[in-house]
């Protein structure tokens, strides 16, 4: 089945009891189940039978949604969690768990994730070292150096949106014995699918894409057939298990997937050219851009005619005070922290996810005070980019 069928039709219509079938997948809010023999629960408890008995160990709900991200990752199961961070915690907890408590990690990554590295995994004894994983090389020495127990990149880096060849390195944390945990987030199971790049774990802040609306906050974690084991086997003492009410949401919100990111990809290229050609922008960041650093892995990991959603841009001779102003003068656009929502989202940075990190180390990673970064909605390009330059042009 095509992705833009399993979206739809993947995890829902279980047989279960007598009668009708719903043709979606009901909220089971229940926190136990029960059955009419204690000899079968006993079975349920035993792992001598497949069933429900607790929702911290599985709920129908989120089992639906589990697999239907199972399903669009190509991945042998997966786990919906209460948040992204909780979803990347239990991935590295479960990537370690019979490996050197070594992490080799990207070092352009998502801020919070940062933190879970070096304030709470470093505090359990977990040595992080990080490296330019768009630079093959340095990757190739630091997994030799380090002889890590896990390699973490994200798909696709914020914001600069570069991209690292997930198959090469795959290769080399493979030939290491170090499992590669994948942040998808920003790519989506539509762009790439990580596990089919020989990744072992892809990760996802489903609080972005696939949820879709802003009204969810959760993760999802897909594995292999080991990995899997080991992440349900600490979900079940942990729990951060996600909601069945957001199980409920977020599958409905990936239905919708496919039509959403194919426009929010169409709008992020018109965008992306509309602004390289504007008198108020000094530069534009996006992955069709053929002087993209990463153009050739683009080229060979993305599907076909789509670059993502995200796109980054430098306003002309502004420092933070006239960035502000800018955001300021917007209308349309929601100038909110978050990106994959079916409204255009604006994020500066400097304010928001880059704010702890010194001018000096910014600099060194190219993320300049001018720079603001788009997630494109689904609303009318025209529209977006009316808004957009009614807000340069203001200051001009
Ligand atoms: C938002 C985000 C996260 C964190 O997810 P939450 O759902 O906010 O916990 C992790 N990684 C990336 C790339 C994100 O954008």
């Amino acid at each position: 089945m095509k992705f833009e069928s399993q979206v739809i039709h993947a995890g829902d219509r279980k047989r279960g009891g007598p009668g009708a079938v719903p043709s979606t997948t009901p909220i089971h809010l229940s926190s136990t189940f029960f059955y009419d023999s204690a000899e079968t629960l006993d079975r349920i408890f035993g792992h001598e039978e497949e069933g429900f008995s607790y929702s911290r160990y599985a709920n129908p709900t989120n089992e639906a949604l589990e697999e239907l991200a199972a399903t669009l990752e190509n991945g042998h199961g997966a786990l919906a969690t209460a948040s992204g961070m909780t979803a990347l915690q239990l991935a590295f907890q479960a990537a370690l768990m019979d490996r050197p408590h070594k992490i080799v990690s990207a070092s352009s990554i998502y801020g919070a994730t940062i933190k879970l590295l070096d304030q709470v995994l470093a505090s359990f004894g977990v040595e992080i070292a990080y490296v330019d994983t768009c630079d093959l090389e340095a990757v190739e020495r630091t997994i030799a150096r380090e002889q890590p127990g896990c390699v973490f990149m994200e798909s696709i880096s914020n914001p600069l949106v570069r991209v690292g060849a997930i198959d090469k390195i795959a290769v080399l944390a493979r030939a290491a014995g170090a499992s590669l945990v994948v942040d998808s987030t920003f790519a989506t199971p539509m762009l790439l699918r990580p596990l089919d790049l020989g990744a072992h774990i892809v990760v996802h802040s489903a609080t972005k894409y696939l949820a879709g609306h802003g009204d969810v906050l959760g993760g999802i974690i897909v594995s292999d057939e080991q990995h899997h084991a080991q992440v349900r086997a600490l979900s079940r003492v942990v729990g951060g298990n996600l909601g069945p009410f957001e199980s409920y949401l977020t599958m409905r919100g990936i239905k919708t997937l496919a039509v959403r990111f194919e426009r929010q990809c169409q709008n992020a290229r018109k965008l992306a050219e509309c602004l390289a050609n504007h008198p108020c922008v000094e530069r534009v960041y996006y992955c069709s851009d053929p002087n993209h650093p990463d153009a050739r892995t683009i080229q060979q990991l993305f599907r076909p005619g789509m670059f993502g959603a995200i796109l980054s841009f430098e306003i002309r001779d502004a420092d933070r005070a006239k960035v502000m102003a800018f955001m300021n003068r917007l209308k349309l656009i929601v100038p909110g922290s978050s990106l994959g929502d079916v409204h255009t989202l604006l994020l500066y940075p400097v304010m928001a996810s880059h704010r702890d990190v010194s001018p000096k180390m910014r600099e060194r990673m190219g993320i300049r005070e001018n720079l603001v970064r788009v997630a494109a909605g689904i609303e009318a390009i025209d529209d977006i980019m009316a808004d957009l330059d009614a807000a340069l042009r203001g200051s001009m």
